[in-house]
């Protein structure tokens, strides 16, 4: 596994969970999909129910690790693994609604996992989003929080979510974040500025990092 602080300490709680029974593994991407009623591409491998789904019972739901099949890999599968125990985590402390880009983000972000589905992502979804800011612009807090999954895909929600908890966790810090967590209705209040002003900085933020000194930017 790779070095993000975190991650022993979840996978020791995600097998915890996993001996409660609260987390259920299938043997193979087949079966899976046929539980999970969906039509999906090899990609989707896991999924934390709260509520969303009314017909799952609350707990999470994956493929077994040891059979991840086509895009991923065995380490992918335990960082998708944790990725979804975050997305548990966030329903059972959350007080209200959040928006899709704190639970993707933060989800990616704990799992140390940038932004796309596949195995190697780190490179992948930094040209995805280069390649969404040159084409379209860089999508807006309100585009990030878009009920559509497809489309929240195709802005790279994943990538500029996990950006978004990035820019927080170092102009704040966690504590923070877990307020965020918990009272999002009060973000100005937590975060001491205006929305406004917040997402202008996370723009530039995110460009200044990610995007000016890409390499296809340089070639313009
Ligand atoms: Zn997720």
């Amino acid at each position: 596994m790779e070095g993000h602080p975190q991650l022993r300490q979840y996978y020791g709680i995600f097998r915890l969970l996993y001996s409660l029974k609260i987390t259920l593994t299938y043997p193979s991407i087949q079966a899976f999909h046929e539980r999970m009623g969906a039509n999906s591409g090899d990609w989707f491998v896991a999924l934390s129910n709260g509520k969303d789904v009314p017909q799952l019972k609350a707990g999470l739901y994956m493929v077994s690790p040891n059979n991840p099949d086509s895009v991923h890999n065995q380490n992918s599968m335990h960082l998708a693994a944790i990725h979804e125990l975050t997305h548990f985590f966030i329903f059972k402390k959350a007080q209200g609604d959040l928006p899709i880009w704190m639970h993707e983000g933060i989800a990616n972000f704990e799992a140390g996992k940038f932004g796309t589905n596949k195995a190697y992502f780190k490179t992948k979804s930094i040209d995805h989003m280069a390649e969404i800011w040159e084409t379209q612009g860089i999508p807006t807090l309100s585009m990030l929080s878009t009920l559509d999954s497809d489309v929240f895909c195709e802005i790279g929600g994943y990538a500029f979510s996990y950006t978004l908890i990035e820019f927080i966790v170092q102009r704040w810090n966690f504590e923070t974040l877990l307020k965020l967590i918990q009272r999002f209705d009060r973000f100005e209040e937590i975060l001491g500025v205006t929305q406004d002003s917040f997402e202008a900085d996370w723009r530039a933020f995110v460009t200044e990092r990610y995007l000016v000194h890409h390499r296809w930017a340089t070639q313009k």
